[in-house]
């Protein structure tokens, strides 16, 4: 079925959840990425949770989001058919920084504008993404961004090692679930979008943590520790050590110059998830005056 249809060209990628390979969709000429889901373990099919969420996906149309064209369920197998998208931001900012360059004010505005609307479209769908990162994150040729593998996220538990035993990124991660925290709502992703707001200004991951404490200190190395002042319950939290800081709480001078957007990420990094702002409120903030909203 999907060889009669698709002529593989390239594999692209491989994300959490199986391979990616560039194709092209025979009847039409267009470039499709096609995603091959892995079962969770050899003999086992596709489980039907996971079947169910996928085909919720087909629904979620959004200029932010990427289009899922198809879903070839066969034989044990599940394809899902995406619209090709050029590059994604983790490549985009690799070749930009190997060439000393960084994106112009506007652009880093633009996107981050169009990363907070896919990601208040998906909530105001109660669909969340648990693992928002650069990687996922599609860009084309005039850096408008799409965005992939959402709703995958509550389909599946997030396994630690990708398919190919590359590590699951922690950098992108909130402090709710590196604390241990089991309930968490879709805050989660606005931590994760914040990061990535701060990495498109400055080119660099913010928090690059190589383990879940190590990922805690670099948090809070910027954010200084969390406590029940902040953050009702932090203290009770099965991972939370209040002798975990050792340094002095630095913030973000030196690392964001522009008022805006530090007010808006700070905002977006308040430790506890509760009062943390929505994807919602941050699109109202200063940082995209004068930015059309998007509505489709
Ligand atoms: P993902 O499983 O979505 O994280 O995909 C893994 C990698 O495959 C991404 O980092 C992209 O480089 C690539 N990829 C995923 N979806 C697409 C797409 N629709 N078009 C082009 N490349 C894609």
């Amino acid at each position: 079925m999907v060889a009669s249809a698709f002529q593989k060209l390239e594999k692209i990628g491989e994300g959490t959840y199986g391979i990616v390979y560039k194709a092209r969709e025979k009847n039409t000429g267009k470039l499709v990425a096609l995603k091959k889901i892995r079962p969770e373990s050899e003999n086992e099919g596709i489980p039907a949770t996971t079947i169910r969420e996928i085909l919720l996906l087909k629904n979620l149309k959004h200029s932010t989001i990427i289009g899922l064209k198809e879903v070839i369920h066969s034989d044990d197998k599940m394809y899902l058919v995406f619209e090709y998208v050029e590059t994604d931001l983790k490549k985009l900012i690799d070749d930009f920084s190997k060439q000393h360059m960084r994106f112009h004010y506007e652009i880093i505005r633009k996107m981050s504008h169009q990363l907070c609307t896919a990601v208040n479209f998906c909530h105001s769908k109660n669909i969340f993404h648990r693992d928002l990162k650069p990687q996922n994150i599609l860009v084309d040729h005039d850096f408008n961004i799409k965005l992939a593998d959402f709703g995958l996220g509550r389909a599946a538990s997030i396994p630690l090692r990708q398919y190919t035993a590359e590590i699951v990124t922690l950098w992108y991660r909130p402090p709710e679930l590196l604390l241990g925290c089991k309930y968490y709502d879709s805050s989660v992703d606005v931590w994760s979008l914040a990061c990535i707001l701060v990495e498109i200004y400055t080119m660099m991951p913010l928090f690059m943590g190589d383990s879940e404490i190590d990922q805690l200190m670099k948090i809070y190395r910027i954010l200084g520790i969390p406590t029940e002042k902040d953050w009702k319950g932090v203290e009770t939290l099965p991972k939370y050590n209040k002798d975990n800081l050792k340094h002095k709480k630095m913030g973000f001078a030196g690392i964001i110059k522009d008022p805006k957007l530090e007010a808006l990420v700070k905002k977006m990094f308040i430790y506890d998830p509760l009062g943390r702002i929505t994807a919602k409120e941050a699109l109202e903030e200063a940082f995209f005056d004068g930015i059309e909203p998007i509505y489709e």
